[in-house]
């Protein structure tokens, strides 16, 4: 069973991390075989380029979420590189995509251990979609890749979409087995936990991971990949069914929110102008 406490479990050892512009994460996921690679929303190709060299692979295949600048900004250029599969939402248009993908498909590489199943999550926007695997190569745990959806402790801007599209996204995120690994797009985690101690100062695990978090930043450690157990016992976005996010939407909006919607709505309007 993982420790519910840890907040910042050890990624896969398939998965590289490779930081981009000023807060992105750009995913390698390693085939089996550890010669070719898939990547996950390069919004920039010359860092990409630069691990997978770096690493002796050769990229498989294009795996994009959305169709934010800062996601798919590298498409044509690995491609044209690469000469790979681009796969990606089928209800965004996005240069480059040639396996466009809807909810419920199974996306299978021809790089050994790299298969993914996809989720539609709209919210951030209006075809986001995430990638999900049971395991990567001998490491038991799930994979989820989920852009700028679900973040640590936080959750993507509804730019095209509802807070009742993203609360439904977001709920099957969290229905995920606890122990999958959140791998999201963005280095976000300390404002999102300061934000969600705001808004339930009483919550102890939230107190923890925040330590946690301001420990790993200080080493200049990332806070990403999350897992889904922490962000369940942690996250606002995850828990405007409880009484303690109930009660601060409740203060925040001088009534009781009606539904769990509006106490989602809520929170995330708080967000966006928490300073
Ligand atoms: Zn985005
Ligand atoms: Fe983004």
């Amino acid at each position: 069973m993982p420790t519910p406490l840890d907040f910042c479990p050890e990624q896969h050892a398939a998965v590289i991390t490779v930081p981009a512009f000023s807060d992105n994460y750009l995913w390698l996921i390693r085939s089996t075989d550890a010669r070719q690679a898939a990547v996950v929303d390069p919004g920039d190709a010359a860092p990409i380029e630069a691990a997978l060299r770096a690493a002796g692979l050769t990229l498989a295949a294009i795996l994009l979420t959305h169709h934010h600048r800062d996601h798919a900004g590298g498409v044509m250029a690995l491609k044209a590189a690469w000469n790979c599969p681009v796969y990606g939402p089928r209800g965004e248009s996005i240069e480059g995509v040639d396996h466009p993908l809807d909810d419920g498909d199974r996306v299978v590489l021809d790089a050994p251990g790299l298969q993914f199943d996809v989720l539609a999550v709209p919210g951030h926007t209006r075809g986001h979609i995430a990638y999900f695997t049971n395991r990567l190569g001998a490491d038991p745990r799930p994979a989820l890749f989920c852009g700028d959806t679900l973040f640590a402790a936080g959750c993507g801007r509804l730019f095209e979409g509802t807070p009742a599209q993203m609360l439904v996204s977001l709920g099957r995120l969290a229905a995920l087995p606890d122990d999958s690994l959140v791998y999201c797009a963005h280095e976000y985690t300390l404002s999102n936990l300061k934000f969600a101690c705001a808004v339930e100062p009483e919550n102890g695990a939230l107190a923890e991971r925040l330590r946690q978090a301001l420990a790993r930043r200080a080493q200049g450690l990332a806070t990403v990949p999350a897992q889904i157990g922490g962000e369940r016992a942690t996250n606002p976005f995850l828990r405007a069914g409880e009484p303690a996010v109930r009660a601060a939407a409740t203060a925040r909006l001088g009534h009781a929110p009606a539904t769990e919607v509006d106490c989602f709505a809520a929170i995330r309007e708080w967000k966006n102008v928490f300073q």
